[in-house]
């Protein structure tokens, strides 16, 4: 790690976690590893949260392989480094990787193994022939239920964020699949572009969002896509097609047999006032953070909206609201979520799901089916 890390071929100097009082051994590890007196100033975003601090430190130093390193410390231990060589391409793996940041419900639940690609031939190393372990892709983590509290035979493939890289030419913008639909949004702002408002504070990236066909009452990520592309899981073939050649529906895509990773998205922006794009956007985010539980983590609707009535206001006809099991509760602010208040877990949800969709056959004779993927 040491000999990676001084021989200038590395562009990035990945997350660096340290328990509140291990602050300084994670300094002196940060000096060890020779980063210079210039890499403190890369030191950028630290989130706090009751046990640990982190920051994600990136730098460019040219070269020809994408690197990432890291190293994680807690309770005074070294636990792991995180940066691997696989198939001739460096990337961040984590070991044991807590992947309570990475589900909106936070959700603890540790994952044997998890990967961080940065690009399109390391999404695709992972899928080589012979290599039987099962996969799951992680977007934003916003419509997704981990239902075990740590995963040995599943490895997780993280894209938010460092999957992301966006570009523009004239009203197109094409995105990597990791990329948060609110960046989209704000860059599509700083060139005089809009037209996606709805997606502001939906949490997730465009990946996601294509594969779930996101979106808000008749307004569906589907209606601004071009062009989507993917990765044949089975072939490893690179695929391209028009959006309209695409099967969509209500909350749904094809992409959904998991057969297929989106890598890339192109939206169509539209040009005009921003100013006016921005009142738009602040007059949804305000609506929906008035109506829906923003202050607690949640996963959004748990279910799909069935034909002619709505999920939240059954439930609360039913005296549902506000019930809960284990750590998770029917939101008391809108009942269509559940929310974490503390310590819940997958298969709490995954209870409040199944108590939900009983009652709601019994009393009302329909079958609700959740938006949301359990994993
Ligand atoms: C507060 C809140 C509000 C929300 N509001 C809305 C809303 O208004 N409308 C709406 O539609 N949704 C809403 N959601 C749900 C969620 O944000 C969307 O479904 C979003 O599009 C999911 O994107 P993600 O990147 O988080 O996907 P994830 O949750 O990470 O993944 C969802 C599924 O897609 C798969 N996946 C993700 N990326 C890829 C990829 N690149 N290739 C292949 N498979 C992939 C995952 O394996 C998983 O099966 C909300 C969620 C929250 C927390």
């Amino acid at each position: 790690m040491l000999r990676l890390l001084s021989a200038n071929a590395y562009r990035h100097v990945g997350d660096y976690g340290w328990h509140a009082n291990d602050r300084w051994w994670g300094l002196a590890t940060f000096v060890t590893l020779g980063l210079s007196k210039n890499d403190w100033s890369a030191v950028r975003a630290p989130f706090f949260d009751n046990r640990t601090v982190s920051a994600r430190v990136k730098r460019s130093y040219g070269g020809a392989h994408e690197v990432t390193v890291g190293f994680k410390i807690a309770n005074s231990k070294f636990i792991s480094p995180v940066m691997q060589r696989k198939e001739g391409i460096f990337m961040k793996i984590v070991q044991e990787c807590d992947l309570t940041a990475y589900n909106t419900y936070r959700i603890v639940s540790v994952a044997r193994k998890a990967y961080f690609p940065e690009t399109v031939e390391e999404v695709r190393s992972l899928f080589v022939e012979g290599d039987l372990r099962k996969k799951v892709i992680l977007g934003g983590g916003s419509n997704v239920i981990f239902s075990y509290s740590r995963y040995d035979d599943i490895d997780f493939i993280v894209l938010r964020d460092n999957f992301s890289r966006l570009s523009l030419d004239g009203q197109l913008m094409t995105a990597q699949a990791g990329t948060l639909l609110s960046e989209m949004i704000e860059r599509g702002y700083e060139s005089g572009l809009g037209g996606m408002e709805t997606y502001f504070d939906i949490p997730g990236t465009i990946g996601g969002a294509v594969v779930m066909n996101a979106g808000m009452n008749e307004d569906e990520i589907s209606c601004h896509l071009e062009q989507v592309t993917w990765l044949e899981r089975s072939t490893g073939a690179i695929v391209s097609k028009p959006a309209k050649d695409l099967v969509w529906g209500y909350r749904y895509s094809e992409f959904q047999k998991r057969e297929r990773i989106v890598l890339e998205a192109v939206v169509r922006l539209q040009a005009g006032d921003v100013p006016m794009f921005r009142k738009k956007r602040d007059d949804i985010v305000a609506k929906r953070h008035a109506g829906q539980p923003w202050e607690q983590p949640n996963a959004g609707s748990v279910f799909k909206r069935p034909q002619g009535r709505f999920v939240g206001q059954m439930l609360e006809e039913l005296g549902l609201k506000g019930t809960n099991i284990g750590g998770m509760e029917i939101s008391k602010k809108h009942a269509g979520f559940i929310v974490n208040t503390g310590g819940g877990t997958g298969a709490d949800v995954l209870r409040l799901i199944e108590l939900v969709t009983v009652t709601v056959r019994e009393k009302y004779g329909i079958s609700l089916e959740a938006e949301q993927i359990v994993i």
